[in-house]
This record gives structure tokens, sequence and C-alpha cells, in this order.
């Protein structure tokens, strides 16, 4: 098991892991960058097939938020963490609360939230032993509670952005968009899709989420191994992460793709292989930035709901700015996006 030689390290200040017998917790905060700021990003908990799987996942899903926070113009730096679902896991609140302890433990360089597999009554529990959460409970009139319906307004308002760009169209409505995970953000996104006249088709390895989306947006269901590849106007992966790959991307027939997952590219080469086949992708961490958008808003105190929203609708103008840079520069979206974060990092660095 490596963290420095895997291929996702990037030069880490640091890396925790984090054991706990009594409770069986099995955990790993990764921070990428405290530059700009507290190393900010949610926690997962998943059944991961191995350590060094956890342990890849950790250190790419923390570059990313590094990149995710800059580029959202935010006063956070990049982190993560990962909750292994062991065979024998069994999720208890003394579980959640020694989670907050080692969260604690860093003093405010790391702060936590709700990613896959999290809800806003775990993060209450981590909170009983931190205050470096955020994803809480909303207050009357303040920012905050579950992030997911932040995020997915701002994917919709990069569909829209990447449908300007590539379509010509004003409009989602009477368009395509098949996406992939109704979970909490692909849920909320069908939502904003349905409401603005889109036609849904869904697909989730959770076969009631399937049926609510079918139930409340008419969405039609199709199988997990076919949502990438539907003819479509826009696929929105909203589940995992590494879905874009040599192996599926030519099998791809929507001309945008524009989704919530972090960590859709299985590779950086895989945004040139999307960029020589004609379809427009709407960088993951740019797109997805409403949620820790909220979740700055909560954390630093100060935005109501309206300046949150305002600020995430923000998501759209700027991917528009990206797709014209791409377009000028004939670079892929994904190489423009990293360039934009590295550049607001290293100027931060160097202030
Ligand atoms: P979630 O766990 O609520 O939903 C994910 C859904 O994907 C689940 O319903 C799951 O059953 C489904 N899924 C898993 N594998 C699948 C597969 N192979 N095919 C189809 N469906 C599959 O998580 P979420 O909070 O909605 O997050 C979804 C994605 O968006 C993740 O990649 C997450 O990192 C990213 N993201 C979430 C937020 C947020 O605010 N929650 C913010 C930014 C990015």
């Amino acid at each position: 098991m490596s963290v420095f030689s895997n291929s996702s390290f990037d030069d880490h200040e640091r890396v925790l892991f984090c054991s706990d017998a009594a409770t069986g917790l099995r955990a790993i905060i990764a921070i990428h960058s405290t530059v700009l700021g507290p190393a900010a990003g949610g926690c997962r908990q998943w059944a991961y097939a191995s350590e060094e799987a956890g342990i890849y996942d950790v250190l790419r899903l923390s570059r990313g938020m590094s990149y995710k926070n800059a580029m959202a113009g935010l006063r956070f730096g990049g982190g993560k963490a990962v909750i292994f679902k062991t065979p024998d896991f069994k999720p208890s609140e003394a579980l959640y609360e020694r989670f907050g302890e080692f969260v604690d433990s860093l003093q405010g360089e790391y702060v936590t939230a709700e990613d896959v597999g999290m809800s806003v009554a775990v993060m209450e529990m981590i909170a009983r032993r931190t205050k470096y959460v955020s994803g809480l409970p909303q207050r009357a009139g303040h920012a905050g509670g579950d992030p997911s319906p932040k995020t997915a307004f701002g994917i919709f308002k990069g569909i829209e952005a990447a449908v300007a760009f590539k379509l010509q169209k004003s409009s989602l409505q009477g368009l395509s968009v098949a996406v992939q995970g109704v979970g909490n953000v692909g849920y909320y996104l069908c939502r904003y899709l349905a409401e603005a006249g889109a036609n849904l088709r869904v697909a989730d390895i959770d076969e009631d989420r399937v049926q609510r989306a079918v139930d409340e947006f008419a969405a039609v269901p199709v199988a997990l191994d076919e949502i990438l590849y539907q003819d479509v106007d826009v696929v929105a992966p909203c589940a995992l992460g590494a879905i874009l790959s040599e192996q599926t991307i030519p099998k791809i027939r929507s001309s945008i793709i524009a989704g919530g997952a972090n960590n859709q590219l299985e590779t950086d080469a895989d945004g040139r292989r999307l960029l020589d086949a004609g379809i427009l992708y709407a960088p993951d961490y740019v797109i997805n930035g409403g949620g820790i958008i909220n979740v700055a808003s909560e954390f630093y105190g100060g935005e109501d709901d309206e300046e949150v929203m305002r600020r995430v609708a923000a998501i759209g103008p700027r991917l528009s700015g990206i797709f014209q840079e791409a377009a000028s520069s004939g670079r892929p979206t994904n190489e423009i996006a990293d360039s934009q974060a590295r550049r607001i990092i290293g100027e931060a660095g160097t202030a």
C-alpha cells in the first residue's frame, strides 16, 4: 500500500489515517492544500474494493476540492475524507463522534461535510465532537443544510450554459437528458430539469430511487449499463467517478456531458478524447461547486440563501468562459479549468 507513489498523490500536505477498534471506524482524511484557507471537502462513506482504492479516491477527491474551491472563489483549500464500509461495518453514533474527534484533532485544517453515503443527521453526530463541520440543519434566514439542492442548481445552470454553447439553444424545453444516479444530487437535478421541460431518462442501482424519479418527473428508466450511451442531448453523470474513459467515450452518443459526479474522467487524457469525439465536457469540479459554495456560506456565516443562490448561478457564466477559452485555444475543457485553478492557488501561494 503506497501513498507517496500513488498515482493520485499530488504533493498533499497531510494524510491522516483514522482507526478506532472500539467503534470499528476506519477512515482517511486527506489534506491536499491549505493555501487558500482550511481544507474543505465532504466525507464519503463507501464499500471500497480495497484499502488502495480508498486511498486513491481520497487523494484524488481532495485535489479536486482544491481546484473546486479555487474556481468557486472560496476561502477554502482542498481536503476530503473517506470512511470505509468494511464487511463488518456498523454505523453508530459513537463511530461518527469518533470521526468528529479525528477531524477536531486537525484543529481547523480540515472542514468536513456531506458526500456520498452521508446525511445531515450524521453531520450532527460529528458536530458533537468538532466545530469544523458544515452541512448542518439550516437555521431560518441562514445558509446551511444539505448542500445537494445547491449542487443540483449549479449543475442545472451549467447544463443551460453547455446547451447554449454547443446547441445554440436558450431553453431546455423538449431536450432530452440522461441522468446516471438519482440520489441526493441527481434527484434535485431531475426536478430542475423537469420544471424546465426536459425529458428525462434515469438509472440507479437503487430501484426505489429510480421509481421516485419515474413517479415524480415522468422519467424513463434505463438499464445501468446503457444510461451513458443514450441518444440524448445531455448526459449528466451524478453517481460515482471514472466513468469517462478510453472504453466508454467511443460509445457516447450525446454531444454534451454535464453532471455532478466528482472525478468523471478516468484519466486527464480522457478530456482530450472527449474533445476529439466532438463532445463538450463541463469540468466536474466547476459545475458541481454549488454545494461547497453553500458550505462556505454556512461555515463563514453572513450570507442568506438568496445570496448563495446568486453565487451558485454564477457557475453558468464561469463554464461559458471555460468553453470559449477551450474552443479558441483548441484545448480540452478540463485542461483549461485545471490551469485556471492552479493559477488561482499559485498566485495566492506566492502572495
Ligand atoms: P448519493 O449517494 O445520494 O447518490 C448517488 C447515487 O448514485 C445513489 O443513488 C447510488 O445508488 C447511485 N449509483 C451508484 N453507482 C451507480 C451506478 N453505477 N449507476 C447508477 N447509479 C449509481 O450521492 P450524491 O450526494 O447525490 O452525490 C452524487 C455525486 O455527486 C458523487 O460523485 C458526489 O461526489 C458528487 N457531488 C455531490 C455533492 C453534494 O452536494 N452531495 C456535491 C458535489 C459533488
